[in-house]
């Protein structure tokens, strides 16, 4: 399997840390800012080797250079307390990526912006922006440079070709809200997320406010494709998105049902993995009750 990107995505430089976990099988990737100097390493060498237990997995610098740090099977920390989708611990399931960026700044009476760890910065010399967001607060944001976001974007692509697990990107500030504020509010989330998941691709973000939402255990499915498999896919939808295949006459626990595209899908869980298959290749089961 290949778990270091390196080779997969040309010029990712593979540089272990000194904070790794367990093997992983991440479902997400979880944005961050590194809230730091922007001098080439400078974050990269403090997530590499610090005191303080952390780690990621990839560190995207101001030119776009790419440094992993940590196996995408393994577990880094990055996230602390946080939560997605109601599953605590986003450490456990999601690939997390840096972004060199100074944060969150504070404008200064000589009109620089300062960051919280005191070096300023002229506004005007580094297109400094002054926003609130509901997310982020109010504060003055650096844009993120455009090797960084093609490198993101790049970097996504990769790990989503590569590993059938992934389903979401996400950020830092949207698992640990009101604790967390990155990415800031200048980073093209939306530009991302259409490129990587194509435009009319139906997210589970999306699915989870257009559908039940039920408790696993409470409703079951049997797959019915005598002689074939049913597809499990990572989205409600035809494109090239397939996780898994399931064999007839499998019966499933029903996490969500929706309506895409004219269609009825289910999510179920198979394998331990979440994903979707069509509805009419999943018939209701009914269990009876035990006689006491
Ligand atoms: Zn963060």
């Amino acid at each position: 399997m290949g778990r270091i990107i390196d080779g997969i995505l040309q010029g990712v430089t593979f540089d272990p840390a000194r904070w790794t976990g367990g093997e992983i099988e991440p479902d997400i990737i979880i944005l961050h800012d590194t809230a730091s100097r922007l001098g080439r390493g400078s974050a990269a060498r403090y997530l590499k080797s610090n005191d303080r237990k952390v780690s990621v997995h990839f560190v995207i610098e101001r030119d776009g250079t790419i440094t992993q740090q940590v196996r995408t099977d393994r577990r880094a920390n990055h996230a602390g307390t946080s939560t997605y989708h109601g599953r605590r611990n986003c450490n456990r399931f999601s690939i997390g990526i840096e972004m060199v960026n100074p944060g969150k700044m504070t404008r200064r009476s000589d009109d620089k912006a300062q960051a919280w760890f005191g070096q300023t910065f002229g506004i005007a010399d580094h297109g400094i922006q002054e926003i609130s967001t509901p997310e982020h607060g109010h504060g003055l944001w650096m844009p993120y440079t455009e090797a960084q976001i093609a490198s993101v974007i790049d970097l996504c692509q990769a790990l989503f070709n590569d590993i059938a697990s992934l389903r979401d990107i996400t950020t830092h500030w949207y698992v640990s809200p009101g604790r967390k504020v990155d990415p800031g509010p200048l980073f093209p989330l939306e530009q991302l997320r259409s490129i990587i998941f194509g435009r009319d691709e139906p997210r589970d973000v999306d699915a989870a406010v257009d559908t039940v939402l039920y408790s696993a255990g409470l409703e079951y499915v049997q797959t019915h494709t005598p002689g074939d498999t049913l597809n499990l896919r990572r989205w409600p939808s035809f494109n090239p998105n397939v996780i898994a295949t399931i064999p007839h006459d499998t019966i499933l626990p029903v996490l969500r049902r929706g309506v895409f595209a004219g269609r009825q899908w289910v999510c179920v869980l198979y394998g331990g993995r979440e994903g979707w298959v069509l509805a009419s290749y999943a018939d209701p089961v009914t269990f009876k009750e035990a006689s006491p």
